[in-house]
């Protein structure tokens, strides 16, 4: 007896030694658990201290039977959502947890999560995968502790109605934008950015827009509970929306850069083709191709590469303007169409760009895990303008494209301005005349 007590002892302490949970950066261990030991105190501190009433037993109840019935109706949209998704994944969990901060005790707020999120992890995620228990687990104490801040929220208030519910929802945001903001920061510090850990604009108002559903059914609850069925299809189109809005990203961004894929660039070089057509004016055209690149994947392997890939797109995307078209072509070629700008002013622009590319220090690691630091890149940068080097999309870019193969030619690392029709034709031969001749012959 004492020695299989000792076996499933022993077989125990190594299960929990072998949780991916401690995979993890040390801080976000330490801010995890902490979080999880602040929820599971007020929890029993709160079952200790405040009686529950059958009323509230009645909403709980109510509550759990209305997220479960969500989750089922939106189970394949949910998936799908966080198959795609990527950054911080919102839920639409709050609709739940802030009417509860605001009318059930806190003990049952930390059921409420519990049963949330072990429904959702077990049918809408897929049973979720190994290792990701403990995300699962982070994220539902995030939404518990968001869900008692509602409800401190509303017990500082003081009051009533609508003043109270604004004040929860004001508490719930809070808290939760700030753990979820703590908790993206501390799992990965060096990438995290203020936009990476707080959302962008449309997750927030995302989260708004659900908690201001969550805010309408406490109303609901309180005056005509059977009501809230209601809350389903509006729910149900919010998540769908969100999902066709990713779905728009995925269609016209290039994944590994986050610049436009080829096919978007395109639609929208030809619809400034139209507009500086019509208007009568102009625009610059860079074609941007890194030097000796294979030799970064046959050196540090493609995770490497892709990384530089990464530098590259953050430094266009930088050294140029917002409306500024920016996109990869393929595999480490990048595009920018700026708008209204002389040809002077776009290889200035261009210069800038390959005197920034040059400069990178980029830290990454090898296919084997070893950490290096790739230095000294560069790239060799076509310009071509409209409409002295051509009166069609295709025409400029092949001009920019026969002055990136000039600058490989005098030595790399340098920006060549197209040689304009109304120059010479023949100085800067296209690739493709190249490659015809190289046919020919
Ligand atoms: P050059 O200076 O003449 O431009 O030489 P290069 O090596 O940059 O040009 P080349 O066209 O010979 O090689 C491009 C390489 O880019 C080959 C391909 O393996 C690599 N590549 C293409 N797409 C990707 C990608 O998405 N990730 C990584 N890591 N490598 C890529
Ligand atoms: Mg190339
Ligand atoms: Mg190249």
């Amino acid at each position: 007896m004492v020695t299989s007590g000792e076996w499933s002892g022993r077989d125990a302490v190594t299960a929990v030694k072998g949780w991916a949970l401690w995979s993890r950066p040390l801080p976000w261990i330490v801010a995890t658990l902490s979080g999880m030991a602040v929820a599971v105190a007020l929890t029993i501190a709160s079952t200790l201290l405040i009686a529950v009433s059958l009323g509230q037993v009645g909403l709980f109840a109510l509550l759990a039977g209305l997220a479960v019935a969500q989750t089922e109706v939106t189970r394949r949209i949910e998936r799908q959502r966080r198959m795609l998704s990527h950054g911080p994944h919102i839920t639409v969990t709050s609709v739940w947890l802030l009417p509860a901060g605001l009318l059930v005790p806190p003990q049952l707020v930390a059921a409420l999560g519990v049963v949330i999120y072990v429904y959702l992890a077990l049918r809408s995620w897929n049973g979720t995968r190994p290792g990701e228990a403990h995300r699962v687990a982070a994220n539902a104490t995030t939404m518990i502790l968001s869900g008692f801040g509602a409800g401190l929220a509303a017990y500082l208030t003081g009051e009533q109605g609508v003043t109270t519910i604004a004040a929860a929802a004001l508490g719930y945001f809070l808290v939760n934008t700030a753990l979820t903001g703590l908790g993206l920061y501390l799992a990965d510090p060096k990438s995290a950015t203020l936009a990476s850990c707080l959302g962008t604009m449309d997750d927030n108002v995302l989260e708004a827009a659900i908690l201001c559903v969550g805010g309408l059914l406490t109303m609901v609850l309180t005056d005509e509970p059977l009501l809230s069925v209601l809350v389903i299809l509006p729910l149900y189109v919010l998540q769908r929306s969100v999902l066709i809005k990713r779905l728009e990203e995925l269609a016209t961004t290039d994944q590994k850069t986050q610049l436009l894929n080829a096919t978007t660039w395109q639609d929208g070089a030809q619809r400034e083709i139209s507009r500086a057509e019509r208007e009568g004016g102009s625009f610059g055209a860079l074609m941007i191709d890194l030097d000796h690149f294979k030799s970064i994947n046959d050196t540090y392997g493609h995770l490497a590469g892709d990384d530089v890939l990464k530098a590259v797109a953050a430094v266009v995307k930088q050294e140029t303007r917002a409306h500024d078209l920016v996109g990869r072509f393929g595999g480490e070629e990048f595009v920018a169409l700026l708008p209204s700008t002389s040809k002077e002013d776009a290889i200035t622009t261009a210069e800038r760009i390959r005197r920034r590319i040059s400069e990178l220090v980029i830290a990454t690691h090898t296919n084997e895990g070893e950490a290096v630091e790739i230095v000294q890149r560069t790239a060799s940068i076509g310009v071509a303008s409209f409409p002295l080097d051509g009166s069609s999309i295709e025409e400029v870019m092949a001009s920019a494209d026969a002055a990136v193969y000039a600058a490989k030619h005098g030595g790399r690392n340098r920006v060549v301005g197209a040689v304009s029709s109304v120059d010479s034709v023949d100085s800067v031969p296209s690739v493709d005349s190249v490659a015809a001749l190289a046919a020919v012959a």
